[in-house]
């Protein structure tokens, strides 16, 4: 990731077709464990080299609907995978290479983002 979508989500499908890399599924998307919208981490690259800021933040009217979660980076591969094992994301399975955890695939992240607020789940908007 990337970026997370909360339960304060209104799913007012705003966000889904800002997103450049096509991230964001809808509620009720078989590919969705939440009940609300979801950004699959695997995808997301928080809009680097796409925007300046997260577009779908940018597109989001719910005050804490768009949080920051942990860059998706070997670094934080167990935390993803502990995420896929519990429901929180549904990783997607690749045929040959497995689960496309950040140790098989890194995506791009917004190094300025401080780390304490990836641990605060802080609101996207206030960056
Ligand atoms: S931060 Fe950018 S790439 Fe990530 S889900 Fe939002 S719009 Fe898509
Ligand atoms: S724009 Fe915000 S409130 Fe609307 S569906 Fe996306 S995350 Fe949910």
């Amino acid at each position: 990731m990337a970026v997370k979508i909360t339960e304060e989500c209104i799913s007012c499908e705003a966000c889904a077709p800002e997103c450049p890399v096509a991230a964001i599924l809808e509620d009720g998307h078989d590919k969705n464990p939440t009940d609300v919208f979801y950004v699959k981490p695997e995808s997301c690259v928080e809009c680097v080299d796409h925007a300046d800021k997260p577009r779908c933040a940018e597109a989001c009217p719910t005050e804490g609907a768009i949080v920051w979660d942990m860059p998706y980076t070997s670094e934080f591969s167990d935390y993803y995978a502990m995420g896929n094992d519990e429901g929180t994301y549904k990783i997607r399975e690749h045929k040959t290479k497995g689960l496309m955890l950040p140790s098989v695939k890194e995506q791009k992240f917004i190094a300025d983002i401080p780390m304490e607020d990836r641990e605060a789940y802080a609101n996207v908007g206030q960056f």
